[in-house]
């Protein structure tokens, strides 16, 4: 068997028709990944002994022939991000470089309930600021398509580890992009749900108001069997919402026909690739002709989304990670001889240098003096930019945009310059910052071989008609 093209229901069924154990298949992975994973990276910390014992769990029921939970066998990873009880979670941080947490995050717990087996912890940029995975204190991720490049970031350990392979769903965290924009780049399906749909307890807090966990998968089916899977009221994340969740498999199997699809102008202007603009065009005829109506919109808001994040996202990020001082848990500095300095020893010791500088932006902006200038004009910005797509959605059911502006970037090409690097989520912080759904699904690729993702925006809470869509782009 072929273990690097399983998608959920092939693994499923190969398990409950007795072809193969659960156990066989959690071994055949951590023999890939031992194999490969050297020139990925994907990988931090792998659990053996705790997936072992939770396919031996999945094989008994298999045995007894009664009826298997939906994601029984199915090997999953974990960005570094959230926690898991008794296994390392770092958030690519050399500050949570021992840290073993005591509980598990909530979606882990949905997941492993549901009959999946985690494998390991995913790589990502530290405490997810970044696009490209090269803010990671253990180490850039490469990305399998093209191993000069980056997968993107933050969740390029699980991007890659799908795109290589390693694990047959992963799940990621998406703040500005997060999600969506490594899997543009590695070529797979990535999914990010209404901001309240999935609970966030056990996420590493980033920006708290933008912070969403959702699926990357090979197909856009995995990624509907996954959501169903984590979403859902949670009593432990008072954000998380108390909104029924639909069968998004039963919502896949509606035709496309009839739907208004909006295409924004704005994000089809100067620095999109011409590559990458003509696979998205492609695409979207392609959903054109199976009956989809296009119609041209206009989110006149766009430009100023950049900006808005990055000062949203910073502001929230220093007051988040406020809390690692060297007290309660993670690095503490050995050589300090004073409380003050142990803090700002510890502080120096364990960021790194794109941490240190998103705390200073966010603390610069909520200081007194600037907060109505910076922060509170961020917000401002933020109800132009949610009007822009009530508005939008008066006409159409769907959004569609490229994922990102080029395909995936060489390593160390953007590290010198931030700014560039900010740029890489200009069509994706607008959806984390109106909290609308959203996903990155393949729609073509460059001339050398690189992956180009087209993006699915809807309603919120309207997951079924983005997946629905995007399953219309789908060439399988
Ligand atoms: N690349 C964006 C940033 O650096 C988004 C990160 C994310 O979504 N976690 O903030």
């Amino acid at each position: 068997m072929d273990i690097s093209t399983l998608t959920i229901a092939s693994t499923r069924a190969a398990i409950a028709e007795r072809q193969i154990t659960a156990t066989r298949v959690v071994e055949d992975f951590y023999r890939k990944i031992k194999a490969e994973d050297a020139e990925i990276h994907a990988w931090l910390t792998l659990c053996e002994e705790r997936a072992l014992a939770r396919a031996r769990r999945i094989d008994d029921l298999a045995a007894e022939e009664g009826p298997l939970p939906p994601l029984a066998g199915v090997p999953i990873g974990i960005k570094d991000v959230m926690v898991t009880k008794g296994v390392r979670t770092t958030a690519g941080s050399k500050i949570l470089g021992t840290f073993i947490p005591p509980y598990d995050c909530t979606a882990v717990a949905r997941l492993e309930a549901a009959g999946a087996i985690v494998l390991g912890k995913l790589n990502c940029d530290e405490f997810a600021m970044g696009s490209s995975n090269e803010n990671s204190a253990y180490g850039p991720v490469r990305n399998p398509r093209d191993k000069s490049r980056v997968p993107g970031g933050s969740s390029g350990g699980s991007a890659a580890a799908v795109a290589a392979g390693m694990a047959v769903a992963t799940l990621g965290s998406d703040t500005g992009g997060s999600i969506r924009q490594p899997a543009s780049f590695c070529g797979v399906v990535g999914l990010m749900p209404t901001y309240g749909r999935v609970s966030r307890y056990g996420l590493i807090a980033f920006a708290s108001s933008l912070d969403h966990i959702g699926p990357l998968t090979r197909t856009v089916r995995d990624a509907a069997v996954v959501l169903r899977v984590i979403a859902g009221r949670d009593p432990m994340d008072s954000t998380s919402a108390d909104v029924p969740v639909p069968d998004y498999e039963t919502e896949l199997a509606k035709p496309v026909q009839g739907l208004r699809l909006g295409v924004p102008k704005e994000y089809f202007g100067d620095g999109l690739d011409p590559e990458v603009r003509a696979a998205v065009e492609a695409a979207i005829a392609r959903v054109g002709a199976q009956g989809a109506e296009i119609v041209p919109i206009s989110l006149p808001h766009t430009p100023y989304a950049v900006p808005a994040y990055y000062v949203i996202a910073t502001a929230e990020a220093s007051a988040n990670l406020a809390r690692y001082d060297g007290v309660r848990y993670g690095y503490r500095s050995p050589q300090a001889r004073t409380l003050a300095e142990m803090y700002r020893r510890s502080r120096d010791e364990g960021f790194g240098a794109e941490v240190k500088r998103r705390i200073m932006l966010g603390t610069y902006a909520l200081s007194a003096g600037y907060y109505d200038a910076y922060y509170l004009k961020a917000q401002k910005v933020r109800t132009l930019l949610a009007r822009d797509f009530e508005t939008a959605f008066q006409q159409v059911d769907a959004i569609l945009t490229p994922t990102t502006p080029t395909a995936a970037f060489k390593i160390g090409e953007k590290t010198d310059d931030p700014l560039a690097m900010y740029l890489a989520d200009i069509y994706t912080v607008t959806g984390d910052l109106v909290g609308v759904p959203g996903v990155s699904v393949p729609c073509g690729m460059t001339a050398s071989g690189l992956p180009i993702g087209l993006q699915v925006m809807g309603r919120h809470f309207d997951e079924g008609t983005v997946l629905r869509v995007a399953q219309a782009v789908e060439q399988r």
